[in-house]
């Protein structure tokens, strides 16, 4: 949009500026080639430059347009070609907007070979020289000294509140949580379970580890996820599936029914 001046100078210097479509395709055709197509609009950047734009007539580049950045000083005759570019326009195909790698990637993505490194600032984890704010049975802080004399050694880190609870987040809505379709089909839960080895801490109350090869082998499970291999369950009675009693056809009688 070109809005009037109230210096006429700049009003003329704006029109001839206007008016030097050929002169901005010919700077355009300079740099692309014959890929230059209808011309489009110009729009008036200040006192003394027009950009003129032109449709991208190449292939790949639907959308796209041509642009050619025109000066000129008011009072003087002669233009000036400032910029020649190729810019998307609304409907154009761009690449999408690029993510750092530490936002783009998700659980699972970790390969054999990986490394993942945890930022400084992860706020999953603390320095193991503070609280951790975690809790046993007896809501006492679990500390580093607490955790170095569980297995023997100092950590540099350890896991915050804020971690701790995120974690219990994901393994309760998991695969392996009380709605996963597996725990839904039993009445037999991990909490009375054998195969099932508490975790430490406050995740103590509601998780552990199944060491069951047959079922969740290795995999923390909520106490109230379960399955059909609990150390409880009762072998079948022989007569086949404990759910259906067994078809026995030698105590069938068979009728003709003519
Ligand atoms: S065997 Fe089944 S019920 Fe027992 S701990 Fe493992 S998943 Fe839980």
């Amino acid at each position: 949009m070109l809005e009037a001046s109230p210096n006429p100078t700049v009003d003329a210097a704006r029109a001839r500026l206007v008016d030097a479509v050929d002169l901005a395709r010919e700077a355009i055709v300079a740099e692309a080639g014959d890929h230059v197509g209808e011309h489009l609009r110009a729009v008036a950047e200040d006192e003394c430059s027009v950009t003129h734009y032109f449709v991208a007539d190449q292939p790949g580049y639907s959308g796209w347009n041509w642009c050619a950045v025109l000066a000129s000083s008011p009072g003087d005759d002669h233009i000036t070609v400032s910029e020649v570019a190729l810019l998307p326009g609304v409907d154009a195909l761009t690449a999408p907007q690029w993510v750092p790698w530490a936002e783009r990637i998700r659980p699972g993505d970790l390969s054999p070979g990986d490394t993942l490194a945890a930022t400084e600032d992860d706020v999953r984890l603390v320095p193991g020289y503070v609280s951790s704010g975690d809790w046993d049975g007896l809501r006492r802080d679990v500390d580093f000294i607490d955790a170095a004399q569980e297995i023997g050694l100092g950590r540099k880190r350890l896991m915050s509140w804020f971690g701790r609870a995120e974690a219990a987040e994901r393994w309760t809505a998991g695969d392996h949580g009380p709605y996963a379709e597996m725990a839904q089909s039993t009445r037999q839960h991990c909490a009375s379970c054998g195969f099932f080895i508490p975790l430490t801490g406050s995740l103590r109350d509601l998780f552990g580890v199944c060491a069951n090869e047959y079922s969740a082998d290795g995999r923390v499970v909520h106490i109230d996820y379960g399955c059909g291999a609990h150390s409880d369950m009762k072998a079948p009675s022989g007569e086949g599936s404990p759910a259906y009693p067994a078809y026995d056809d030698g105590a069938v009688e068979i009728v003709d029914p003519r």
